[in-house]
Order: C-alpha cells, then structure tokens, then sequence
C-alpha cells in the first residue's frame, strides 16, 4: 500500500473507533469554529475527547486509554494529578480565590523563581508564555527606546508572536526582523546593517513548536556577545525550556540573559507566565523608582497558580526528579534514532532532555529549512498507529515526558516505533 492510501485508512480506522468523540466533534463545529477554542489541539479526522485523565494515563469518552507522552504540549510535566499541587490548591480555596489584592503565595513564588535563576533578579506573573513575552517585548522597546525585534524563523513565542510561515496575520505588529535559526553569519549582518535600531533579540534556546530544534551553544553566546555590543537587550523565551535544569537552559549553556520569559508547567498545569531580569529594565514597571510602565491583568496573581506554583517548586520539581526526567528523555531520543538508523527509514527525533520531535526526514535539523523536505505522510501514520497501540504525542511529532513517564513506559514506546519501523523499512 503506498503512503497515502495508508493514511487514508488509518484516518477511517481511528474514526470508527471513536463514535462519541466524533458525535462531540461536530456539536463543537456548531458553536465553535474548528471545532475548539485552542487551534494546536486539532488534528484530522477530529480529535478524540478526554473523559478524564490521572498520573501518566489520558481516557476518551470512547473507552481508550493512552499513556500520555505529549504532558499538554509542556504544561503537564507533573503528570495529570501531583499530590501537593492538589493540596495546595484544596487550601487555598478554602481562603477564598477572586481576591482583589495582594496576597503571600505571589511573593513566595516570586523568591523561588529570583532564587533559581541568578539573571532574573525581579519578576512578575502573567496569565501565559504569550503575555510574558509581550510585556518583556514592550520592557524592552521602552528600556532602549528602540523598536526592531530580531526573532528567528520558525520561532513560535505565543499565537500573536510566532514565525512558523514568515510573520503570522495574527501576529502584533513590532517591527520584526526575522533571521535564520542557528546562523551566526545571518545574525552578524543584521546587526552590522540595523544594530542601533534593535532593542532586544528574542530567542528560544530550543525552537520548540518549531520542531524541537536546539540552539547551538556557539549561536546562543553569539547572540548574547551582539547584542552587549549592540546595546540590545537580550531576551530567552524559556517557557518550554526552563525544565532542562533548575535554572533552565541558561543554566545548562552559562548565559546570562537580560530577560527571561516562563511559563508552562512552573503553576503545576495551572494558567501561568512571568517575566523577569535585569533589575533596571524591570524597574520601569515600579512607579517608586520613577517607572513609567504599567502591567495590568486581572487574574495575574490568581491565588490558585500562585499556590500551585510554590507546592510545584518546593515539593515536586526537586533538581534530581529534573535531572531524572531530563536523562529518560535523552535516552528515548538515543533509541528512538538507533531505531530509525536500524530499520533505515527516514526519519529522526530531534530535542534535548525531555522535550523532543520526530520528523519525517533523516536528519540532521538545525533549522527550518532542514524541515523542507520532510514527509510528514510518515509522521502521520506513526501518530495513528502510536495510538492504536496506546501512546499520545502530538500530531505534529512533539512530545514532552512528564514526570509520571517510566522507564518501562519508555521501552513501551521504543518497541512500538520499533515496529512501525519494521513494517515502513527502507521508506
Ligand atoms: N513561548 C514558547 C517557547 C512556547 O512554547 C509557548 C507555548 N507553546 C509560548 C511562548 C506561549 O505560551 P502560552 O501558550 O502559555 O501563551
């Protein structure tokens, strides 16, 4: 059977598996356009609907169970019900939740993210990545009076700041100077023909949506050497990232940003985002010290992340269970290539630690274009086929281990891949 046709069929198989996921489907379409409120969650024929989901193990209304190796796109790296985040949650509702003023739990979280990562020296929380990155972009335009913003292509920093396809037609409107990932000479020029109008180089130690694509260590001290020539304010989005270590991957790579963007799984699946750094461009958001700039949000401070938060950092993500998770990842990603070498089939897993992607291409990517040639025709047919035998990752390839995921459950899915492998050898 060619590679269409198997697709075809593996299309028809997971829908007439899934009826009551497929009823709830089209009674999305009728109130919602696409079907969903968060455009990444669809895939054809219509996404299977969680009934319920505890530890490592997601459930569909149909009867299915997966062991979920996606962990919500990052959010969910402590698996689907850690203990003290539970706790925490269950007491600070008890105190009530829609409070209207400061509280304790925002200023614990916030000593616990200065105390890990020595360039953030002050921080405030938004509800997302996406918001994080915003109010940092805007620091960092009012901090050099400034308006350029070097990103890269394939970069993705939120649904309004992303450049899988050139700049996005929901994108805000900076005045982006888009430059390619992993390229010195590319980046060196930029700043030769526009350095006194860049304010700030916002940078992804590992392009994540776009592939899981990790930055050189070479590049990414570059970046930091241009942009202190420069005057321009060097940003890393670490919303994915900050999981590779206590201090994320600034601290693995031993560069100081002047600001940091979080978010993710650091609320413990709760909505969450912060932004820090420097103490002087984040002085602009304190009127004290004559700032000018204001940083609104409603629920900013939502007792409930902020307690989340505090429960996820001092009782669940000790530097062992990271560095734990961290090494299973680089070891599934080991197998899962010996795999595909063995079986002589083009594909690979790209990533570092716990996040990774397969492509439908042989490899080596180090940025997008290595992506150009890529059959993504495999990658889907490995998704469904991952399903049938019980394992969730993205449509798309991505896969981010939770802290739930075994070593058992690691083998699991190398033999299942080990399989697909052997049957699509040679392709
Ligand atoms: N930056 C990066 C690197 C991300 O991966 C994401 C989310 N995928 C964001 C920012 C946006 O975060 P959020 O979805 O919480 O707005």
């Amino acid at each position: 059977m060619d590679l269409a046709a198997a697709v075809t069929a593996a299309r028809r198989r997971y829908a007439a598996a899934r009826p009551i996921s497929r009823d709830w489907s089209d009674r999305a379409r009728a109130v919602q356009p696409g079907g969903n409120t968060r455009s990444v969650l669809h895939f054809d024929p219509f996404p299977f609907r969680v009934a319920r989901a505890s530890g490592r193990t997601l459930h569909d209304v149909d009867g299915h169970r997966y062991v979920d190796l996606l962990g919500n796109y990052t959010a969910g790296l402590l698996g689907h019900d850690p203990g003290p985040v539970h706790d925490a949650v269950r007491r600070v509702l008890d105190d009530g939740w829609s409070l209207g003023s400061v509280h304790e739990h925002e200023v614990r979280l916030a000593e616990l993210l200065v105390d890990r990562f020595d360039s953030i020296e002050r921080i405030r929380f938004t509800n997302s990545g996406t918001e994080a990155n915003l109010m940092a972009l805007a620091a960092a335009t009012h901090h050099t009076g400034r308006a350029k913003v070097m990103v890269f292509a394939n970069g993705y920093h939120g649904g309004v700041i992303t450049f899988g396809h050139g700049s996005s037609p929901v994108n805000v409107p900076h005045d982006w100077l888009i430059c390619t990932y992993n390229d010195i000479d590319d980046v060196t020029k930029a700043f030769a023909r526009h350095g006194p109008q860049i304010a700030a180089v916002l940078v992804e130690p590992m392009q994540g949506s776009g592939g899981c694509i990790t930055g050189d260590a070479d590049f990414l001290a570059a970046l930091r050497t241009l942009t202190e020539t420069h005057g321009s304010l060097l940003v890393f989005d670490e919303v994915m990232t900050s999981r590779s270590s206590r201090s994320g991957a600034q601290g693995r790579l031993g560069i100081r940003p002047d600001l940091t963007t979080l978010g993710k799984y650091l609320a413990g699946g709760f909505s969450f985002g912060a932004f820090g750094g420097r103490a002087d461009v984040m002085a602009h958001f304190d009127p004290a010290a004559g700032g000018s700039l204001g940083h609104a949000g409603t629920f900013n401070n939502n007792v409930v992340s902020m307690a989340a938060g505090v429960a996820t950092l001092t009782e669940v993500l000790t530097d062992e269970v990271l560095a734990a998770t961290f090494e299973r990842g680089e070891r599934l990603r080991r197998e899962l290539n010996d795999t595909f070498t063995r079986h002589d089939l083009a594909m690979c897993a790209t990533g570092s630690g716990s996040l990774m992607n397969l492509h439908g291409t042989a490899g080596p990517v180090r940025s997008a274009a290595d992506l150009g040639a890529a059959d993504d025709r495999l990658k889907e047919l490995l998704f469904f086929h991952a399903l049938d035998a019980g394992y969730f990752v993205a449509r798309r390839g991505f896969m981010a281990l939770s802290i739930e995921i075994t070593d058992a459950d690691v083998a699991g899915f190398v033999d299942v891949v080990d399989d697909f492998a052997q049957h699509h050898a040679g392709l």
